[in-house]
């Protein structure tokens, strides 16, 4: 009898729980816990109208520990899903340990005070979870997440060395407002607004946000974008996988009006991360300013287009320079009409019930904190075509002009 705890009731919460109560099989026993009651309600009800299952709700603060803790103790289940914010990380890594209970997530821990991405807060736990026989899987969304599994399902089919990883990520969706951001914002703006880093000759090399920037022609007609290089979590653990990558770059595409808003809003200080007092009152100028927008997971019913993310990646086989891009292309209108969520939701929700299935089912299961590229990425693939997410894989450079569509 599987049981498992899902915490969070967004956009991405609310897709892994349509998404493993479609699999009754996998997931005999679903509890979904948040801040906010009433939203892991909606989830709920939305779940038993498509599915006819019954999901267990619960509130929940998991930035306090002891709450967490009683929380497992009372449901004691076998998984601990963590699709809140990355603030809670660590005392969700806490409460598992302190009670046997195994761990997933999709985004690495950040502190609140700093916007820094990095896994070595995470990575810390490894040796305590491995001693009690548990498993912590990290990044187990689209990107990070499917990203890792076709680097490394690529390195194992395709080639004998991989020197080169373009990770490409574009959303050609399109929606009503002027001004959203397609998961949380609070989240979302620390990311692109942070410093570019991106891999070189051994080390991260630096430059400034925005500053390097291409034309992408997605495949299927999807349509040409601006991609902007930008810093993402999961070249940190795929560098340190694969020693012999010389270049790893992270691109992710953002419209002009998009751009030209997070200016203005950055240069009057709206993005910032550090409390401004304000009428006696400390206030975060970004968490204001995510109150003023919408909702992500408020999105699906507008949105129109598709994600097209997918990786760039070059190498040799057999002394042959070889380069293979796989990808996959998800519709926001499909999406909304399965789960109620829009497309960045989806493909996020649909990675993290899939890791949790791998997990239970012991093919993905194995003592210690593990990023996605650690285990078999076969079994990954597999459930992706036939779970949601197809892929597909085309031997060209999409980056070289002859080969635009
Ligand atoms: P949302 O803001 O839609 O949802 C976050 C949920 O977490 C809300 O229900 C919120 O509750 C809840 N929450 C926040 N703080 C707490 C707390 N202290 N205790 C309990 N619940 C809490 O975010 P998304 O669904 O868009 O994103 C979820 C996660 O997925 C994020 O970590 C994001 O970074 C990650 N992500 C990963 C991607 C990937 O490809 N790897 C892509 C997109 C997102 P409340 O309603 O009360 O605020």
């Amino acid at each position: 009898m599987n049981t498992i705890l899902i915490v969070g009731a967004g956009g991405v919460s609310s897709v892994t729980a349509h998404k493993c109560a479609q699999l009754p099989e996998v997931f005999h026993k679903i509890h979904l816990a948040s801040r906010t009651l009433s939203k892991c309600h909606l989830v709920a009800a939305s779940v038993r109208q498509r599915t006819g299952r019954e999901i267990s709700t619960h509130h929940l603060d998991a930035d306090n520990l002891d709450e967490s803790i009683l929380l497992l103790r009372t449901l004691r289940p076998d998984l601990l899903l963590n699709l809140a914010l990355p603030y809670q990380n660590l005392t969700l890594m806490d409460a598992c340990l302190a009670t046997g209970t195994s761990y997933l997530d999709t985004a690495n821990y950040e502190p609140r005070e700093i916007a820094r991405f990095e896994y070595k807060w995470q990575w810390q736990y490894h040796e305590r979870f491995r001693k009690q026989n548990l498993c912590a899987l990290l990044g187990s969304g689209f990107d990070p997440g499917v990203t890792n599994v076709f680097t490394s399902f690529a390195a194992k089919h395709y080639f004998d060395e991989i020197v080169e990883l373009d990770i490409v990520d574009v959303n050609g969706g399109e929606n009503t407002e002027s001004f959203a951001t397609n998961f949380n914002s609070e989240i979302n703006i620390r990311e692109v607004s942070a410093v570019c880093r991106h891999w070189e000759n051994g080390q991260f090399v630096e430059s400034p946000s925005f500053s390097t920037h291409r034309t992408f022609s997605c495949p299927e007609g999807i349509g040409d974008f601006e991609i902007y290089r930008m810093y993402h979590e999961e070249l940190e653990s795929l560098t340190q996988a694969y020693p012999s990558l010389r270049r790893a770059q992270f691109w992710m595409s953002f419209s002009p009006t998009y751009l030209r808003n997070l200016k203005v809003l950055s240069n009057v200080g709206m993005t910032g991360i550090q409390p401004v007092d304000y009428r006696e009152k400390s206030v975060v100028p970004l968490q204001f300013l995510k109150s003023l927008l919408p909702d992500p997971g408020s999105l699906g019913e507008s949105t129109t287009g598709k994600t097209c993310i997918g990786c760039i990646i070059r190498g040799t086989k057999e002394e042959e320079h070889r380069t293979i891009y796989i990808y996959n292309s998800c519709s926001h209108e499909s999406s909304f009409a399965e789960t109620g969520s829009q497309a960045v939701s989806y493909t996020t929700g649909i990675p993290a019930m899939i890791g949790a299935k791998l997990m239970l089912q012991g093919r993905w299961f194995e003592a210690g904190v593990w990023n996605m590229e650690h285990f078999d990425p076969d079994p990954f693939m597999e459930d992706l075509n036939t779970l949601g997410l197809p892929w597909s894989i085309e031997e060209h450079d999409p980056f070289l002009k002859e080969n635009r569509p």
